[in-house]
């Protein structure tokens, strides 16, 4: 879907297959005022605008931003590392929280009473680096119920780390209640791509 994309730059994580390296200093980005930011998004007049990072929710002003974006007349996502709580995230905003795993070398960082505040149209997203993470995921989601109700689960394999045929059969094997993501930009416009 037509969407605009907004990267907050810092993060405090050091995920072992992060691809945004260049977003996780806090002075690497610009400075722009939450009016300006709208008002782009605004003339932009896209159905979607997503929020991500580094980790968007480490930023003092993400919840100010969010709220001035579910004003506009689009849909607006949240991408965030599941460090942080979601519970002050607008209502009507669908969150994307990730799991870390064990292969993410994060996995400590899990804010896991996130999940008591799960809602319709959000998504729970686990990123894994091997076979030991996939097991660890399957059983996460078996332990904590989920992907039975309106909050998908996907499963996504770190570029390079899993072959996509390998997760598939995995995910078959088991029937687990989830959905493959690939990150389909690196499939369309080639793994070292920016700014898309
Ligand atoms: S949370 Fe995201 S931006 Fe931060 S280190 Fe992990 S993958 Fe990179």
């Amino acid at each position: 879907m037509p969407c605009t994309f907004i990267r907050l730059a810092g993060c405090p994580l050091r995920c072992t297959y992060c691809d945004t390296l260049k977003a996780i200093p806090t002075d690497s980005g610009s400075l722009i005022a939450i009016d300006d930011l709208v008002q782009h998004v605004s003339n932009q007049n896209r159905p979607l605008v997503l929020v991500t990072g580094g980790e968007p929710l480490a930023q003092r002003h993400c919840i100010e931003l969010l709220t001035r974006l579910s004003q506009l007349d689009c849909s607006v996502q949240l991408e965030t590392s599941g460090a942080y709580s979601v519970q002050n995230v607008p209502a009507g905003i669908r969150r994307i929280i990730d799991i870390k795993t064990p292969g993410s070398g994060e996995v400590e960082r899990n804010h896991l009473q996130n999940l008591q505040y799960l809602a319709a149209g959000d998504e729970i997203k686990f990123i894994l680096t091997g076979r030991d993470d996939y097991e660890w995921a399957r059983d996460f989601i078996l332990e904590h119920k989920l992907g039975l109700g309106d909050v998908p689960v996907l499963l996504s394999p770190a570029w390079g780390d899993v072959a996509t045929s390998a997760l598939c059969e995995w995910l078959l094997e088991d029937a687990l209640p989830a959905r493959l993501q690939i990150q389909m930009h690196k499939v369309i416009w080639g793994s070292e791509s920016e700014g898309v």
